[in-house]
């Protein structure tokens, strides 16, 4: 069975309070709590290990290195990577986004080429693109949502005929809505059309199983501080040939082989694409939550968050003027909704001050907001710590406010 209130018992922040109210933190896709254990193993790195990597001229820098490394070799066994070297440290999946942009696609890109984009992106997965296409002279074409505010599979593949685009970029799940893209059809049918598919991993990873290969993208990138882990490291999986063509997209230590005043030659994958010192600390202590997350039963945790979500259906359809977004396709347990007459951020303030942490506003989708015809939303969003009071409490406290707000 599996138990949430054991669970909160690693995760120290669980037990604070904020405004006298026990915190009910409803606010995991922006960033999720961090167990105690990937906290110790933070402070045990700084405590016994703490040394730059890759210099192998003493014994610290060697134990440092050798976690370093081992850290990259568990991402890859989680997301079935075919080799450790497909795996590149990136600030996070913005960072990751823009190093295929700025590498990749810059190198590929010709003027008058189309990439495809989702309406429901991130800007991470957003603006890159269409950075990247003015600098080209290539063009950004949005694929719309279908009834269910998924990607329309049917729309995608008459753009696929019509653009022959060099690139889909797609998200696997939405941070606004929490919706799940039926990926592998998405990939198969981009692929057809011979389109390189860049996948947005960053809310999907800590709730859905991610086999790289299975989906049969080319690139899929997520964020460390949304699965349990630091801030600060996201990761970008490529396929190895592709990553092996493309160029360094930033320069300096580490990603070298030799330089001198004549010529520079680039370093070996996956280093020729990390330049400067990594963070270090942060790979080991992501490795930790992937530890973590391994050891707890991942379909069970999955269930519970959806069905937290299935509880906030039921108790928000019963008050008054509120309205629920993307509520048909299958989900992670993300629940975006608005109230008739009342300020999404007047709403989430007046739940600050229960304790009830929710986020409000774009939630980084402006496209997405345009699209649905709303200046924003209110988002609930459950992690596998959540309980089902938390829930009651939210949609209690949610209520009074809507009552003294209208
Ligand atoms: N993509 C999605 C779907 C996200 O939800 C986010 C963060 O909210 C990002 C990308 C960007 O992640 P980060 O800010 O960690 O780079």
């Amino acid at each position: 069975m599996f138990d949430p209130k054991k669970i909160r018992r690693d995760f120290p922040i669980l037990s604070s309070r904020v405004h006298g109210e026990p915190l009910v933190y409803l606010d995991n896709a922006a960033t999720t709590q961090k167990p105690r254990q990937v906290i110790e193993a933070l402070s045990r790195y700084y405590k016994l290990y703490n040394s730059n990597v890759h210099r192998g001229s003493h014994s610290l820098s060697n134990q440092s290195t050798a976690l370093f490394e081992s850290a990259r070799d568990e991402v890859a066994d989680f997301i079935g990577a075919s080799s450790p070297k497909e795996i590149i440290w990136t600030r996070g999946a913005t960072e990751a986004a823009n190093l295929v942009a700025y590498s990749y696609a810059d190198a590929v890109l010709c003027a008058g080429d189309t990439i495809l984009v989702s309406v429901l992106e991130h800007h991470a997965n957003f603006v890159p693109w269409q950075q990247i296409a003015l600098r080209k002279s290539a063009s950004v074409v949005p694929i719309p949502l279908g009834a269910d505010l998924t990607i329309d599979l049917e729309k995608l593949q008459q753009l696929l005929a019509e653009h022959q685009p060099k690139i889909v970029a797609v998200t696997h799940v939405s941070n606004a809505l929490g919706v799940i893209n039926p990926i592998k059809d998405i990939t198969q049918l981009a692929k057809s059309f011979g389109a390189t598919v860049v996948v947005d991993g960053a809310q999907a990873i800590a709730h859905e199983p991610v086999d790289v290969h299975e989906l049969g993208c080319d690139f899929y990138f997520f964020s460390a501080h949304k699965c349990y882990g630091p801030t600060g490291i996201g990761v970008l999986w490529g396929r190895e040939a592709l990553l092996e063509q493309m160029p360094p997209w930033q320069f300096g230590g580490e990603m070298i082989e030799s330089v001198s005043f004549e010529k520079t030659t680039f370093n070996t994958l996956p280093f020729k694409l990390e330049a400067g010192t990594p963070p270090i600390a942060e790979a080991i202590g992501f490795a930790q939550a992937l530890t973590y997350l391994n050891s707890l039963d991942r379909p069970a945790a999955s269930l519970h968050e959806k069905s937290l979500r299935t509880l906030a259906i039921k108790r928000l359809s019963e008050i008054e003027g509120v309205r629920l977004i993307g509520v048909d396709a299958d989900n992670v347990g993300i629940l975006s909704f608005s109230v008739d007459q009342v300020h999404h951020q007047d709403l989430a303030m007046m739940l600050d001050q229960s304790g009830i942490a929710v986020r409000s506003g774009h939630h980084c989708t402006m496209p997405l907001m345009t699209y649905l015809g709303v200046s924003g939303t209110l988002r609930a969003s459950f992690a596998l710590y959540n309980t089902e009071e938390e829930v009651e409490r939210f949609a209690l406290c949610l209520k009074e406010a809507v009552t003294a707000l209208t």
